[in-house]
């Protein structure tokens, strides 16, 4: 095991900075998930650990090793692809030791070895199969025993389970976590996917355009999302932002929108100098901390509603306010919930975050 660390790393494609000057330190042991919307970067951060790609400038270390400009085989990686990439003219014990024969194993050891490995990820029955004869998840499994019949310094993830139905990702994640706590690999593991992050990760780096925006446990980076960027992609739905108008007076400040009634929220007096008296911000509240308002609450915003979705459990009551802005509550209750026309929503004032206009926390 060892860790991997990028010292200002870009990588450019001709003009084009698909990652932009990274410092990054993924710690021996542990799982780091790299978050964020299609083109970011995550991928591209991904080659240049395994040596698929190589930095236009910047440095990435594993251990104490510079491996930069390395050759991808002498890394001591393992890499699971999106796609599985299994070799379809092989057994699926021929493809689980491959890595094996490709370090000269010989044929008994390799073959040991991989009966070991496809045992613990429940496939050891089927090692006489071809590709084409498992399914979608098995497929996964395989390719992720293959990864793991050698010990590697670090495993890279690229996605693995994008390929499967809701109900496999969901056990094929389970299955992961496990692994991970049982062998406390050093793993970097691409996604897209916030849900996959928040269970895996023991820190999640979330990328937009290039940059890494936070690099945070995953609590943390749901409890305090460092930009409303952040804020809107790590939850499920995302939180509700609605921009306001701030105003500072006697240590706390006063939001003011439409529709909106909010007690004045005590601020930090680094947020009060940034703020300068008063200035726009962003108020954020996640769905889960909104309920349907009781009158006289001190927090709460009304519109009309818009969706109530009743989804087993839990029922997700949208409203949509004069501008458009559109508010989802996430109600814990298997009854469904008798609305019509204007609904006010309420919130207590520990949940409530603030942006400044850039989007970034307040201090
Ligand atoms: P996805 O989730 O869609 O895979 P990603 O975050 O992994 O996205 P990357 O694959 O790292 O994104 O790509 C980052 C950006 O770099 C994208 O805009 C992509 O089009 C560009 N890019 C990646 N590889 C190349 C290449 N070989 N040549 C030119 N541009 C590239």
């Amino acid at each position: 095991m060892a860790s991997v660390r990028f010292d200002g790393v870009t990588k450019k494609f001709g003009d084009f900075t698909a990652v932009s000057d990274l410092d990054l330190e993924m710690g021996d042991g542990e799982f780091t998930c790299l978050l964020g919307p299609s083109g970011c970067g995550k991928t591209t951060t991904l080659r240049m650990i395994a040596g698929l790609e190589t930095p236009t400038s910047g440095r990435v270390h594993i251990g104490e090793r510079d491996v930069t400009f390395m050759h991808p085989k002498d890394r001591n990686i393992s890499m699971v692809f999106q796609d599985y990439a299994l070799y379809p003219h092989m057994n699926l014990a021929d493809n689980i030791a491959y890595p094996l024969k490709v370090r000269g194993e010989n044929e008994a050891k390799r073959h040991a070895r991989a009966r070991e490995v496809a045992d613990v990820l429940k496939i050891g029955q089927l090692l006489e199969r071809m590709p084409s004869q498992i399914s979608g998840g098995q497929q996964q499994r395989t390719s992720l025993a293959r990864a793991l019949v050698y010990p590697s310094d670090v495993y890279l993830f690229d996605e693995p389970l994008s390929n499967l139905d809701a109900k496999l990702r969901l056990e094929a994640r389970g299955f992961l976590n496990h692994l991970q706590r049982d062998l406390g690999m050093t793993a970097v593991y691409v996604t897209h996917d916030q849900a996959e992050a928040m269970a895996l990760a023991t820190r999640i780096a979330v990328m937009d355009a290039g940059k890494v925006v936070q690099y945070a446990p995953p609590l943390e980076i749901y409890r305090r999302p460092a930009t409303t960027f952040v804020a809107n992609f790590v939850g499920n739905p995302p939180m509700n932002l609605l921009p306001v108008d701030a105003t500072i007076a006697d240590g706390a400040v006063h939001l003011k929108a439409e529709g909106l009634s909010a007690a004045p929220l005590p601020v930090s007096r680094a947020a009060a100098r940034a703020l300068q008296g008063n200035g726009k911000l962003t108020l954020g509240v996640r769905p889960e901390h909104l309920a349907v308002a009781e009158s006289g609450e001190r927090n709460m915003i009304s519109g009309q509603l818009f969706a109530n979705e009743n989804m087993g459990p839990e029922t997700l009551v949208t409203l949509e306010r004069e501008d458009a802005v559109r508010f989802t509550a996430r109600i814990f209750t298997d009854d469904s919930l008798a609305l019509d026309g204007k609904v006010t929503l309420g919130f207590a004032s520990e949940h409530v975050h603030l942006f400044d206009s850039n989007g970034t926390r307040l201090p």
